[in-house]
């Protein structure tokens, strides 16, 4: 599994884009990050995504997601059907409402038509394969909900974990447990973050409960170390095996 970062940075941090996670070149987690061109510098296009995934509604994390909405809707040939999106109940209420307040009640009849996504509701316990992927949800607790964190494992059974924005609590544990890799944010560093949120001796304390596992900091507030896990950047591209190599 591939993973590439194109957002590493928290909703008001200047280190990075906001989330957006780029699983294989075909599934999208998360779309606050300027995705459309950022996935023509990561080498591949937005029609190549099959699968959306959405964490939750606050804006870092979705706002974008109209833009590649409309460009596929404009680009030739159409091809309708060929996107899944997934979220916590009321993405398509949610998205709607982005697509007609940002863009007019046109633009959404383009996406309608062209487009046409497919919804599907996702919540605490769900364990579904799309777009080739067993994709499992787990609620999380955040400061706006309903908020999941999700583990997506391929066909050869190598599995990569999405914290989204969360506080610690069981869902959260429950998503990373036996992954691979395991992206977490880490929103904090010297101390409690408000609005939900990870600092960096809650991450430690996840890391060592969970040694097999890789992880993977991201949704900073700035970029800095911690022993052991991985930190992400902006464009980051990793190649993720069964052995987390
Ligand atoms: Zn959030």
């Amino acid at each position: 599994m591939r993973i590439t970062v194109l957002g590493s940075g928290s909703a008001f941090s200047t280190c990075g884009c906001n989330a957006g996670y780029l699983v294989d070149g075909r599934v999208l987690i998360d779309c606050g990050a300027p995705v459309p061109a950022l996935v023509r510098r990561a080498a591949t296009s937005i029609h190549a995504i099959t699968l959306v995934l959405l964490t939750h509604f606050h804006a870092d994390h979705s706002f974008m997601l109209p833009t590649i909405l409309g460009a596929r809707a404009f680009s030739d040939p159409a091809a309708p059907g060929s996107l899944v999106i997934g979220g916590p109940v009321g993405t398509r209420e949610y998205i709607t409402r982005l697509v007609v307040d940002g863009y007019g009640s046109h633009i959404r009849h383009e996406i309608d038509v062209n487009v046409a996504p497919e919804y599907v509701a996702l919540q605490d316990g769900s364990d579904v394969e799309l777009a080739g992927y067993r994709v499992q949800s787990h609620a999380v607790v955040h400061s706006t909900g309903p908020s999941l964190a999700y583990r997506l494992t391929d066909a050869r059974g190598v599995s990569i974990g999405f914290s989204g924005d969360s506080e610690l609590c069981g869902g959260l544990r429950r998503s990373m447990a036996g992954c691979d890799l395991y992206v977490c944010e880490c929103t904090g560093w010297d101390g409690p973050t408000p609005g939900g949120h990870l600092w960096r001796d809650e991450v430690a304390g996840l890391m060592s409960a969970n040694p097999g596992t890789r992880f993977l900091l991201s949704h900073l507030s700035e970029r800095r170390n911690l022993p052991g896990a991985l930190v992400a950047h902006d464009l980051l591209s990793l190649e993720i095996s069964s052995a987390a190599t």
